[in-house]
């Protein structure tokens, strides 16, 4: 029917097509359809089936989903890449697609409270069995069983900042036909990338450094192809897709990552050091940090922008938070801005009292993830509340 014939209900409800352009936009369109319309029964049985590739129905995959994939698949060196609506649900899809019923898990203890608590408290449901243990090559090696699958660990630990010895730990798996599965929110492609180290699969927050800047909420896996079909598949059932505005507003941040993450490591480093001169502070880049030499020869020319430092106690943490105005306090990381957490009280809170304890987290230590500011005025901040 020609629109000029339509009456008004009928054209507000069809509207107008677009135009096409010889032009095209230098940002991404977001897309919103949540359905799209195939041109007949064969195209829709094709495309339902898999047989044809082309947009279907958005919990099955959308252009902006797909433009991050692809973007982050890239930077991590990974053949393919899916995006989940969080880290969390990254990491879901993660294990629930690589581990069946019998399977065993060797993580490392210093990890995201709530991947810890995935693993703890919904493993057992899936009859995954899970040994948590310090993350060290020898100690991760002393848990490998007959029916260890996967090892899983962070790249820098949370929140104690330490830099494992990811080449050794693989090594170490490999040997023992495990795959290795990483998590690298809190160095980035830009400062570690574990697939070339032979890590199987990545596993990203995107809600912190890869978006940026407090506004988006994704996750993504990176791996082989094989994998990311199989986790797919897993995700579409789940329900577990991006959605297309946090996924355009992801790849808006990872369009300036690199300069975030070097601008913001240099800040750490300036901030770890000012620290280090009156308190305990865990941050690789000090000289006398038990991942220094680590860090060094893993982390490309940089040691992150994440640091802790205790203050002995929660009255002091108390006191020490209440008197910083431009340093909030906030549950996550890898902002612009320079923020903290007290990571007892919020990402380590799942754990009981004697797992946190076990791990080295006090009701003093305050986890700092520093942004692309002028350090100088976080400095005077700090030894103001100091
Ligand atoms: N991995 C790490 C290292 C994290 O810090 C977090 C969240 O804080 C996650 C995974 C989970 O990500 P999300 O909050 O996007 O679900």
């Amino acid at each position: 029917m020609k629109e000029a014939l339509m009456r008004l209900s009928t054209r507000a409800v069809h509207g107008v097509h677009p135009q096409p352009s010889v032009t095209e936009p230098i940002a991404p369109p977001i897309s919103v359809a949540s359905v799209y319309a195939h041109p007949d029964l064969d195209v829709l049985e094709a495309v339902a089936a898999g047989r044809r590739p082309a947009w279907h129905y958005r919990r099955y995959g959308h252009p902006n989903g797909r433009l991050l994939e692809e973007t982050v698949a890239a930077l991590e060196g990974g053949e393919d890449a899916l995006a989940c609506a969080s880290g969390q649900s990254a990491s879901l899809v993660l294990f629930w697609s690589a581990l069946a019923k019998g399977d065993h898990v060797v993580s490392a203890q210093e990890i995201y409270g709530g991947t810890y608590s995935l693993l703890d408290r919904q493993g057992p449901r899936l009859g995954i069995e899970v040994s948590f243990v310090p993350c060290e090559p020898e100690a991760i090696e002393r848990a490998l069983r007959p029916n260890t699958r996967a090892i899983f660990f962070e790249t820098i630990t949370n929140p104690l900042i330490r830099v494992p010895d990811a080449k050794r730990i693989i090594g170490i798996a490999k040997k023992a036909g495990a795959a290795v599965f990483v998590d690298n929110t809190f160095a980035t492609p830009v400062l570690a990338r574990p697939l070339l180290w032979g890590a199987d699969v990545v596993l990203h927050s995107g809600t912190k450094f890869l978006g940026g800047h407090g506004d988006a909420m994704s996750g993504l896996l990176v791996g082989k192809r094989e994998f990311v079909r199989r986790a797919r598949k897993l995700a579409v059932s789940l329900g577990a897709a991006v959605s297309p505005f946090d996924a355009w507003l992801t790849l808006r941040g990872v369009r300036t990552l690199s300069l975030r993450v070097r601008r913001a490591s240099a800040n750490a480093h300036r901030l770890a050091a000012f620290l280090s001169r009156k308190v305990r502070v865990h941050y690789p880049g000090l000289p006398r940090d038990p991942s220094h030499q680590v860090a060094e020869d893993l982390l490309n020319g940089a040691y992150g922008a994440m640091l802790s430092f205790d203050l002995g106690g929660w009255a002091a943490a108390k006191r020490f938070v209440k008197a910083c105005r431009l340093v909030r306090l906030v549950p996550s990381l890898g902002d612009v801005a320079t923020t903290m957490t007290h990571p007892a009280r919020c990402s380590h809170a799942y754990l009981t009292p004697e797992e946190r304890r076990r791990v080295g987290v006090g009701e003093g230590l305050i986890r700092v993830s520093t942004g692309v500011e002028d350090i100088e005025d976080i400095l005077e901040e700090f030894r103001r509340a100091l």
